[in-house]
């Protein structure tokens, strides 16, 4: 057990294990196995970087009910998991700053749990989705709202730089079915609900994916947002935090 981080220090990125007075460098990406270096990071000498190097980071619409009501997407609760794509160059780190697309007139954050799938995965049943789960982390699916409803489809509102913050670590011996999922704007509470009000469970939504598309070790699911979202401005603060994995923090520039 542990928290996998992805770091950068003066001579390169490194994976290594978060523990409580340093960081444990480990040979490479967790999901490929876990080999100590011997070498040791202070964690206030390095930047975090976001903890994945997926191939594709999958994304699941209207998954909580309340947000399903509040949002104008869709008028009733959908009958199989909505997927999208955010692409990986969307990627930043805690940390890192959210950039506000010139195009954008509206840009919200979607607190969301995040799962780091451990081995490739296709055609797989409900029961068996917890063989192919590596670890759990939180993920902000930073959304420009005008733009996802103006376009057919939400490529350009989902996929801007920097708009999938991932971290600040992934925890690979955490339960997913009811943790805590919460976002913050500049300290004030916005969103507050239990993974366990997913219309469509973990199991079912890695089975629903691996029947549409072969999951790599590495890739990401984020797994919807619950009610509560707003939009944000330049110079606020978002905080994402999910019980049992901690708390992912970035700025609006
Ligand atoms: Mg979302």
């Amino acid at each position: 057990m542990g928290k996998y981080v992805r770091i950068e220090s003066d001579d390169g990125t490194h994976w290594g294990i978060l523990h409580e007075e340093n960081i444990a460098e480990i040979s490479g990406n967790p999901v490929f196995g876990v080999e100590p270096t011997g070498r040791n990071f202070l964690p206030s000498n390095i930047k975090f970087l976001a903890p994945v190097e997926p191939s594709k980071i999958v994304c699941v619409g209207l998954n909580y009910r309340e947000h399903v009501k509040e949002s104008q997407s869709a008028t009733k609760e959908p009958d199989e998991p909505v997927l999208f794509l955010k692409p990986p160059s969307a990627l930043i780190g805690p940390g890192g700053k959210i950039i506000y697309p010139d195009m954008a007139q509206r840009v919200d954050y979607e607190a969301e749990l995040g799962v780091v799938i451990g081995k490739e995965c296709r055609n797989i049943a409900p029961v068996e989705a917890d063989d192919y789960i590596f670890g759990l982390t939180c993920v902000n699916d930073v959304t420009a709202r005008d733009l996802q409803k103006k376009d057919v489809q939400w490529t350009r509102g989902k996929g801007f730089d920097t708009f999938c913050p991932v971290g600040p670590w992934i925890v690979d011996d955490a339960q997913y079915d009811d943790l805590l999922v919460e976002s913050y704007l500049n300290g004030e509470l916005k969103q507050s609900s239990r993974t366990s009000m997913m219309i469509f469970p973990m199991p079912v939504l890695i089975s629903f994916i691996s029947r549409v598309m072969t999951l790599l070790p590495g890739d990401l699911i984020s797994t919807g947002t619950p009610a509560g979202i707003s939009p944000m401005k330049i110079g606020d603060r978002i905080e994402i935090k999910v019980e049992g994995i901690g708390s992912l923090v970035n700025d609006i520039a």
